[in-house]
Order: C-alpha cells, then sequence, then structure tokens
C-alpha cells in the first residue's frame, strides 16, 4: 500500500491505484498555486503567487520562469483556444495569454467599479469565464497591490470574452475561492475559504445548480478540514479532489470522502493533465507534486 494514501471506501481503488506514489516535480517557489496542464507541450504552469512569479514545468525543460513579475498572478486556465487565462490578483483583473504572447485584460470592472481580486477560474464549454473575486489581493500584503475595495461583496461572476458581458452569479458567500462544473456542467461547485483569516468562517464547498446560465441557490457539499478547499477539480466520473490542509481529498459526487492522498506540504490547488489525462498535478507550499490516477479529468 502506497504511503501516499488513505482509504476511508474500497471505491477509492477505482480510481486510484494503491501503488501510486507522489512526486515532487519541483521546488523553490515561496507559495505555488493554479496549476494548469498544456498537452501542446507536455507542461505545467503554474503561479508562485506569493513570489509573483509564473512558472513552468515540463518532463524534457524542468522548471523555468515564464513571468516575473507576474502581478500576483493566481488562477490559471486554459480556454477553448488553448490561450492560458487567468487571474490577476495583482492587476484585479481576469488577463489572457495572446498568441504573440503579450498580456492581455479581458475584465477589470463591474458596473464601473474596480473587481476586489479575482483568484479563481474555469472556462465553460462555450467559452464563458467563472471566477471567483475575493479580497485578498487587496488584504494581503503578499497577494497584490492593496487598494480600496469598490465591490459591496465577494461574489462569483459569469463573463463573457465574446460580448463583454458580467454579472454576478453567487452574492452569499463570504470568501468564494476555488470552482468547478462536474463533467455534464449542470453544477457550479464553488468553495469558501472565509476561514483562513475569520474566525468561524466557512471552509466548505457548496454546490449551485446551473440553470440558463445563473445559479440556484447552493447547498453544502461538505465541509473540508482540517485546512481549506483552497481549489479544487472534478474528474470525469464526477469525483471531487480537493485540496486540504493535510491532504488532497476525495469525495462523490454525493458527497462520501473516498480518501485521501496525503501531501507533505499544504495543498492549494491541483489539475489533471499528463499524455494520457491521468496525472494529477498538485501545487503545495513551495512545490510542485504529480501522481498517477486511474481517472482523469473533464477538460484537456
Ligand atoms: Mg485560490
Amino acid at each position: 500500500m502506497s504511503e501516499s494514501l488513505q482509504i476511508y471506501d474500497d471505491r477509492l481503488l477505482a480510481i486510484v491505484s494503491p501503488n501510486t506514489s507522489l512526486q515532487k516535480l519541483a521546488n523553490g517557489a515561496v507559495h505555488s498555486e493554479g496549476p494548469v496542464y498544456f498537452h501542446e507541450d507536455d507542461s505545467v504552469v503554474w503561479s508562485d503567487a506569493h513570489g509573483n512569479r509564473l512558472l513552468r514545468w515540463s518532463p524534457t525543460d524542468n522548471v523555468s520562469v515564464l513571468r516575473d513579475p507576474s502581478d500576483y498572478q493566481n488562477g490559471n486556465y486554459r480556454d477553448l483556444e488553448g490561450r492560458l487565462v487567468a487571474c490577476s490578483s495583482g492587476l484585479r483583473a481576469i488577463i489572457r495569454r495572446e498568441q504573440d504572447g503579450e498580456w492581455k485584460v479581458l475584465v477589470d470592472r463591474y458596473q464601473g467599479k474596480r473587481l476586489n481580486s479575482p483568484n479563481d477560474l474555469v472556462v465553460k464549454s462555450d467559452g464563458t469565464i467563472w471566477f471567483t473575486d475575493p479580497p485578498y489581493g487587496i488584504t494581503e500584503p503578499n497577494q497584490g497591490y492593496g487598494g480600496e475595495q469598490e465591490q459591496p461583496g465577494s461574489y462569483v461572476y459569469r463573463f463573457d470574452p465574446l460580448t463583454g458581458e458580467i454579472y454576478p452569479v453567487v452574492t452569499d458567500m463570504v470568501r468564494p475561492n476555488g470552482l468547478a462544473f462536474s463533467p455534464d456542467e449542470s453544477l457550479l461547485y464553488v468553495s469558501d475559504t472565509a476561514a483562513f483569516n475569520i474566525p468561524g468562517g466557512p471552509h466548505d464547498i457548496r454546490v449551485y445548480e446551473v440553470v440558463d446560465d445563473h445559479l440556484k441557490k447552493g447547498r453544502v457539499f461538505a465541509v473540508i478540514e482540517p485546512g481549506q478547499p483552497d481549489g479544487f477539480r472534478v474528474d470525469k466520473y464526477g469525483n471531487v479532489f480537493t485540496s486540504s490542509e493535510d491532504s488532497v481529498q476525495i469525495y462523490t459526487s454525493d458527497g462520501t470522502l473516498l480518501g485521501k492522498i496525503l501531501v507533505p506540504e499544504i495543498s492549494t490547488n491541483l489539475t489533471f493533465g499528463g499524455k494520457k489525462g491521468d496525472s494529477l498535478f498538485i501545487t503545495a507550499g513551495h512545490s510542485l507534486y504529480a501522481l498517477d490516477l486511474n481517472t482523469s479529468g473533464v477538460q484537456q
């Protein structure tokens, strides 16, 4: 049995081999976040969010620096054309790397007022970008450039990069952070990590029904402990893989905790990838880790 695994339910063994082991691919970041996989060059791009850099790893090139400074870039994703889209905590914006390598601000305001500091994002199959907007880039000196909060709350937004339309889809969370769609995009999972710096605050993942590009009132899917569900992903079977303080925790779509992949540093975010799509890349502490799975993600 792998020392990386804690098994609470044998269904875990269908998606994680008992002999799989966690590999450290890279270290040296101040605080690793936001991994995204690119099959074109078999690479993982991730943010050294507190080190204000964007990093890249591939099996052939090892580690390189893509952006320095990165304006405190945090969550990363790829759009339908394979471009890197990201949350800029420093610019308080959603940004995109164009084909010529230039970075473009796609949106930084709602109703004429600056966003707080976008933290994490997903791209839906229709090309719209759904992102969370907690104030960490304003309140935490190592995550942005400070400034005044102009929005009345911390919302989750739906943004259409083709039309520029933006509107909130969740307004009742304290510190929305990670988010991911279910495989058929009928559900959106969103984490609230308020307990990070608000004693007694939520540290849970909520699930919302997606109806006509809006969300119906959500419910708590799972309370995550120890620590926070900063970022998470959903595999092709609908299982939720979430970061926490001691591990990556794996839940079925009905909220049953199947087990844990123990990680020696505090995990922040994760993504599926690899040539067959069955690798899990985990950002944690100063490092980037990988683990082989018997499942794969929805988006490739
Ligand atoms: Mg986050």
